[in-house]
């Protein structure tokens, strides 16, 4: 089991290991939920994930008009996870918030019709999209 947690601890959630989906993302809304110039996401089964804590839930409408619900700590405003309403079975974790710096990395980098341009998303076999990855449109 591994942890992921908000910067002050309130809201935690408790994973079964780590995930071998892995998602770069540079789209605007994850530039702005993250502070950040792009967001890295790992991707578990929901009921894999025990959460802890009474997180706020943001819900915006996600690129594909289905709505996107991130969940923060209402103390110290960390993202630690999200859902989607379109993929209602998984759950995406803030990769930050495991903190550990040999989780496994990116498999695709997706929205880099966004990308800031010193940004480079290497490793093996890692694909590109220019706007999601279910898109045809990798370059
Ligand atoms: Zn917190
Ligand atoms: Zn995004």
């Amino acid at each position: 089991m591994i942890d992921a947690r908000c910067s002050c601890g309130a809201v935690a959630l408790s994973l079964p290991g780590q995930s071998s989906l892995v998602v770069a993302c540079h789209c605007i809304d994850c530039q702005r939920r993250t502070g950040a110039p792009f967001g890295v996401g790992a991707f578990y089964p929901a009921e894999t994930v025990t959460i802890s804590g009474t997180p706020r839930e943001f819900v915006r409408d996600g690129g594909s008009g289905a709505k996107v619900r991130s969940f923060f700590c209402p103390d110290c405003g960390s993202t630690v996870y999200w859902k989607a309403d379109k993929h209602p079975t998984m759950i995406g974790v803030a990769v930050g918030a495991i903190a550990d710096p040999s989780y496994p990395a990116p498999i695709a980098s997706v929205f880099e019709q966004s990308k800031h341009g010193w940004v480079e998303i290497n490793g093996a076999g890692v694909a590109h999209f220019q706007q999601s990855g279910a898109a045809k449109n990798s370059k």
